[in-house]
């Protein structure tokens, strides 16, 4: 990987539709280098922790129109944290917390709009609805009036093949196709969040509208190949 922040981020735009909504995700990455980000048009930020995203935007106070993207795993009791910093939350992973986030959201102006974690294979590592269980819990998330629920974000497990990895972005637009066509009412299925640096053109095929990019866009040029 090599060239500046700004000529990567132009690089990746180039090859994503228009209506792909690029994600920087900048776990780790200095504040100086989203602000070359942000230069260069991003608006969209990705954190997987609340503490490291908090100490940042104090940072970047004086760029208002960035939008906050929680990526990671959230915990319920960061919960009201997470709906004063984020406008979206990537990790919604289980009813619980789906329904602790509705109660906090309550009486907010701008509602929190989420994205439901899937898990469409086994995998021990990561969290998230299975598919059974997703539709289990449909009708109350259908309760959730405070929350935008907006689609779908899931991650491959490690090791798969491209094959492997391609089925598993179409089954989760499979499944928010099967979502969408009960015809829910605060239930969307708009968005699909899913591909990373090492997949996102597979996710793309499979109609992600949403990617999270981190190394590809900042990694140090030096350990990469
Ligand atoms: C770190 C992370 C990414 C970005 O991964 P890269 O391989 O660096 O592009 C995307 N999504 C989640 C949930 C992550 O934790």
């Amino acid at each position: 990987m090599t060239g500046t922040v700004a000529q990567r981020i132009a690089n990746i735009r180039s090859q994503l539709p228009t209506s792909v909504r690029l994600i920087a995700v900048t776990k780790q990455v200095p504040v100086e280098t989203m602000r070359a980000a942000y230069a260069a048009g991003l608006r969209d930020f990705g954190e997987s922790r609340i503490q490291e995203a908090a100490t940042k935007q104090a940072m970047l106070q004086d760029l208002p129109d960035i939008t906050w993207h929680l990526i990671g795993h959230l915990q319920n009791n960061k919960a009201q944290k997470t709906l004063e910093q984020f406008h979206w939350i990537h990790s919604i992973d289980s009813l619980k917390l789906a329904q602790r986030l509705d109660l906090l959201a309550e009486g907010r102006s701008r509602k929190p709009q989420v994205l439901l974690q899937v898990k469409i294979l086994r995998d021990p590592n990561k969290s998230g609805w299975t598919i059974p269980d997703i539709m289990a819990d449909l009708h109350q998330l259908e309760q959730c009036r405070n929350l935008k629920i907006q689609g779908l974000m899931s991650i491959p497990p490690l090791r798969l093949e491209t094959a492997e990895i391609e089925n598993f972005f179409e089954q989760t637009a499979q499944l928010a196709d099967r979502i969408r066509l009960q015809n829910w009412s605060q239930i969307q299925m708009q968005h699909l969040s899913m591909g990373m640096s090492n997949d996102y053109q597979l996710a793309v095929r499979a109609g992600a509208t949403m990617v999270r990019l981190g190394r590809i866009l900042f990694a140090d040029g030096s350990n990469e190949t």
